[in-house]
């Protein structure tokens, strides 16, 4: 027997006949206890860890870097045009038109980061003082700064257990000063957008879908950025797929798009946009420059043919983590609103309260398996400086209108997100990990949960 099938042997003995079962699809495997694996003695009480080392995953865009990169970027150096305008041809327009093709919509264009990419999306709704943008309390500073620095009044509505935005908390949020609604799919699983979208219509709202930590998952078959009004996403080291930095804007509408346009690159509107668009309709505004460079273009045009690979990787790796504890007792994971269309950066467990989540990590970490709360976010409301609603002006309009004085953030504006937050603990999957890998992040959560979930 060669190693491979030898460790998938031992992989199957060790999770045991229901997980064995659930992944071979074969019903008849040999019925044997679960429990040899799990009486072993923990390796935090002196025990032999499941693993030597710590197994963790990595970002995961650079794993795939090949001579697809290597090639467009020495097509930029050769050019010696790394500026995307001035010159025939253009890989950031390429990348532009092979994204929204991928995704399925009419406009994409590419932008500095995912920030940029948000300060963009707000120009193209017009949103500005007065008005006021949900958002959810947990989620990346970005979303929150984009209103801000637009002078508009972010409020915050409750994550339930997908980690995203309630649905059931939106519209006790909605004032006549509300304009959109951000939903955010965070850490690889998607929002529920049925149910929100139909919130914004009935209210005549505008959805902007933050796509930043979910590149490539799909929600009902449509991938997520095609749905909202508007959507944004991050090409930041840590995303799907990645030059380092880098972002961009999705809509089908060609008047926020135009306005998208305008307000990343000095308020013009060249060609093609400029016959794309027939010319546009609209006039110049104060505006930024958030143009994506060559070198950027060349990398993400070369890494966007390479995410249905990593989402396939990561769905299937994932797939088998959980299939192998889902027979655990008690065991609750998160809620995957569309379980085909996550694209599963992690597999995250209930563990009741913070004190058992934490000992659950600091175990699993014991048995060299990397651990973590759920990450990426922050529970905004809670940090210093927005709780204090410090800006760089004491007259910022978002804070001084009698509204923005009234409202108050701070931990009794989430208390269900900090719950949440801080009961979930779990692992980060990578496209990369092999079927060993697989076999002792599931033998190490055998091992640990249910003496930690007991206790
Ligand atoms: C990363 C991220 C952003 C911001 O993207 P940058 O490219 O880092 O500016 C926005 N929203 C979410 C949810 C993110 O994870």
């Amino acid at each position: 027997m060669d190693n491979r099938a030898s460790n998938r042997r031992q992989f199957l003995e060790t999770i045991g006949a229901a997980g064995a079962a659930s992944i071979l699809g074969n019903a008849v495997w040999e019925n044997r206890p679960a429990a040899a694996a799990e009486a072993e003695k923990l390796a935090i009480d002196g025990g032999t860890p499941v693993r030597s080392g710590t197994l963790s995953a990595s970002p995961y865009g650079p794993q795939f870097y090949d001579e697809a990169e290597e090639k467009e970027l020495i097509e930029v150096l050769k050019s010696r045009s790394p500026f995307r305008w001035w010159h025939a041809g253009s890989k950031v327009l390429e990348f532009e038109e092979a994204y929204a093709k991928h995704i399925g919509v009419k406009f994409a264009l590419g932008v500095t980061s995912g920030t940029a990419a948000l300060f963009t999306a707000m120009a193209a709704l017009e949103i500005g003082p007065g008005d006021e943008v949900i958002l959810p309390a947990w989620t990346w500073y970005a979303d929150y700064d984009a209103i801000v620095l637009a002078g508009a009044l972010p409020i915050f509505a409750e994550i339930d257990e997908s980690f995203n935005i309630d649905p059931n908390d939106i519209e006790a949020k909605i004032t006549p000063q509300t304009k959109a609604i951000i939903a955010c799919h965070l850490q690889g699983t998607v929002a529920d957008l049925d149910p929100i979208m139909e919130i914004a219509k009935r209210h005549k709202l505008y959805l902007l879908e933050d796509c930043a930590q979910c590149c490539g998952g799909k929600y009902k078959g449509k991938y997520v950025g095609s749905i909202g009004h508007i959507a944004i996403n991050s090409f930041q080291l840590s995303k799907s797929i990645t030059a380092g930095e880098g972002g961009a804007v999705l809509t089908d509408d060609p008047v926020l798009f135009e306005r998208a346009v305008r307000f990343h690159d000095v308020s013009s509107l060249r060609s093609p946009y400029s016959e794309n668009l027939k010319g546009g309709l609209l006039a110049g505004f104060a505006s930024c420059n958030f143009r994506m460079n060559e070198f950027t273009g060349a990398v993400m045009k070369a890494q966007l043919t390479k995410l249905e690979t990593i989402c396939e990787r990561l769905r299937r790796n994932n797939r088998v983590v959980r299939e192998g504890i889902a027979d655990l007792a008690g065991i609750k994971l998160r809620k995957w609103p569309d379980v085909e269309g996550d694209i599963g950066y992690g597999v995250f467990l209930d563990l009741g309260n913070r004190e058992r989540r934490d000992r659950f990590l600091r175990a699993l970490r014991a048995e060299g398996i990397a651990a973590n709360g759920p990450s990426g976010s922050v529970i905004l409301p809670i940090d210093g400086r927005i709780e204090n609603k410090l800006t760089v002006h004491p007259a910022w309009p978002s804070f001084n209108s009698p509204r923005g004085k009234a409202v108050e953030y701070g931990a009794k504006c989430c208390p269900r997100t900090i719950d949440i937050i801080h009961r979930f603990g779990g692992v980060m999957i990578d496209p990369n990990f092999d079927e060993n890998d697989l076999q002792d992040i599931v033998k190490a959560i055998r091992k640990v949960y249910p003496r930690i979930a007991k206790a």
